[in-house]
C-alpha cells in the first residue's frame, strides 16, 4: 500500500533532524521538494541518495494529480520543505487531503516548527495558543490585527525582517502600547536572539536596531 510520509527538518541547526527522519528519508522511494536545491544540500549531508523532484508552493493546485500518480507508483514517498513542517505555512495541506481523498496513507513525523520553540521560550501562556502564521501584507490585514486584539489566548505570527517594526507598529496601534510580545529571531542558528517587552519597547529597539534573519512574533493575549 503507498503511503505519504511529511517529514520535518530543521529550521537551521542540522543536529535538529531526528533519527526517524534520517531512516524515513534514506528508505523512501521518491522524495517532493518544496526547493530541490534545498533539499539536495541536506540529503548531502545526510549522505542519502534518492530521486528529489520539485513540489512547489505556486503550482500546488497544478502539481497534484501528478503528485498523486507518482505517490500511488510507489510503497514510500516523502513531502519535505525547505525547513521546518511541510503544511506549516509551506506547501503540504492540499497534498495531504488529496491524498486521504484517494485512501493514501499519510504518516507526520514529529519535528522542527518554528513557532514551537519561540511559543515556550516566549513566557507566556502555552497550554492554549493560536498559530496565525503570516498575516496579509494589505487587503485583510487590518481586519485580522483588529481580530487577535481580541485574541484571550497567545498568538503567534510569522514576520519577515523588514516587516517587523511595521507590525510591532500595528500591534501597539491595535492592541495598545503595553501588550507584551516577544520577538524571536533565528531560532536554532548561530545569532538566535529572544527579545521581550511591550510592543512599544520592542518596536523601539528593532528601529535602533534593524534585524537580519528568520523572525517569530508572539503576542500575549488580551487581559494577559
Ligand atoms: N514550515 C516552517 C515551520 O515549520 O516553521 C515555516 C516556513 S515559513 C515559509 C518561513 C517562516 O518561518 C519564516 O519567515 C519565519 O517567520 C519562520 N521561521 C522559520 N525558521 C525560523 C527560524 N530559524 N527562526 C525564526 N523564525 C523562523
Amino acid at each position: 500500500m503507498s503511503k505519504l510520509f511529511i517529514v520535518p527538518t530543521p529550521i537551521g541547526n542540522l543536529e535538529d533532524i531526528t533519527l526517524r527522519a534520517i531512516r524515513i528519508l534514506s528508505e523512501t522511494d521518491l522524495i517532493f521538494a518544496e526547493d530541490t536545491r534545498v533539499t539536495k544540500k541536506l540529503l548531502n549531508h545526510l549522505e542519502i541518495q534518492k530521486p528529489v523532484q520539485p513540489f512547489h508552493a505556486h503550482n500546488e493546485h497544478k502539481s497534484l494529480a501528478s503528485a498523486i500518480d507518482k505517490i500511488k507508483g510507489n510503497t514510500s514517498t516523502v513531502l519535505v520543505s525547505d525547513a521546518g513542517t511541510p503544511g506549516i505555512s509551506d506547501p503540504g495541506f492540499l497534498l495531504v487531503r488529496e491524498c486521504l481523498a484517494e485512501g493514501i496513507k499519510i504518516e507526520c513525523l514529529p519535528g522542527p516548527a518554528a513557532l514551537i520553540p519561540a511559543l515556550v521560550a516566549s513566557g507566556f501562556p502555552c497550554d492554549r495558543f493560536v498559530f496565525e502564521g503570516f498575516l496579509p501584507h494589505k487587503k485583510g490585514r487590518q481586519t485580522r490585527l483588529k481580530i487577535i486584539a481580541e485574541e484571550t489566548r497567545t498568538v503567534v505570527l510569522y514576520e519577515s525582517p523588514h516587516r517587523l517594526v511595521k507590525c510591532l507598529g500595528q500591534i501597539a496601534e491595535f492592541m495598545g502600547e503595553d501588550r507584551k510580545v516577544c520577538v524571536a529571531r533565528e531560532i536554532t542558528k548561530m545569532y538566535e536572539e529572544y527579545k521581550r517587552g511591550t510592543a512599544a519597547e520592542v518596536k523601539a529597539h528593532y528601529e535602533a536596531n534593524p534585524p537580519k534573519g528568520e523572525i517569530v512574533i508572539v503576542i500575549e493575549g488580551k487581559n494577559g
